[in-house]
């Protein structure tokens, strides 16, 4: 494990939710790790490439990093982007059924709930 990496990873560590790579390496080199916007981006996608992250597409601003890399849903407030995380038992899923997508081999399934949040509701 490299210092860069193990900067980015102690970042992760104490977001523990749902970041973009700019956050990550502003608040890498607030603590004082020396990493450009694209090494931070690199090491996040290689390690969603290993499964210790994942990457969310909320829908707008950029993509996010997900240190819960457990499967489960998200939930997006369309006024202000907060994202938070929706237990995938409580959410209402229908995976595709068989014979949906021939010669599709599917490893997963990615559903972004849009909504309102509570305090952009009250506005
Ligand atoms: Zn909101
Ligand atoms: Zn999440």
């Amino acid at each position: 494990m490299t210092a860069q990496r193990a900067a980015i990873a102690s970042v992760l560590d104490e977001a523990r939710g749902h970041v973009s790579a700019e956050a990550v390496h502003t608040a890498a080199r607030r603590d004082g790790a020396r990493l450009s916007l694209a090494t931070v981006y690199n090491t996040l996608t290689a390690l969603v490439a290993m499964g210790e992250l994942r990457e969310v597409h909320p829908g707008r601003g950029p993509v996010l990093f997900d240190f819960n890399a457990h499967p489960h849903h998200h939930l997006v407030c369309d006024a202000c982007g907060r994202l938070v995380d929706v237990d995938p038992s409580l959410a209402h899923c229908v995976p595709l059924p068989d014979g949906a997508a021939p010669g599709f081999e599917m490893h997963g399934v990615d559903v972004v709930f849009h909504g309102r949040c509570r305090a952009c509701a009250r506005r």
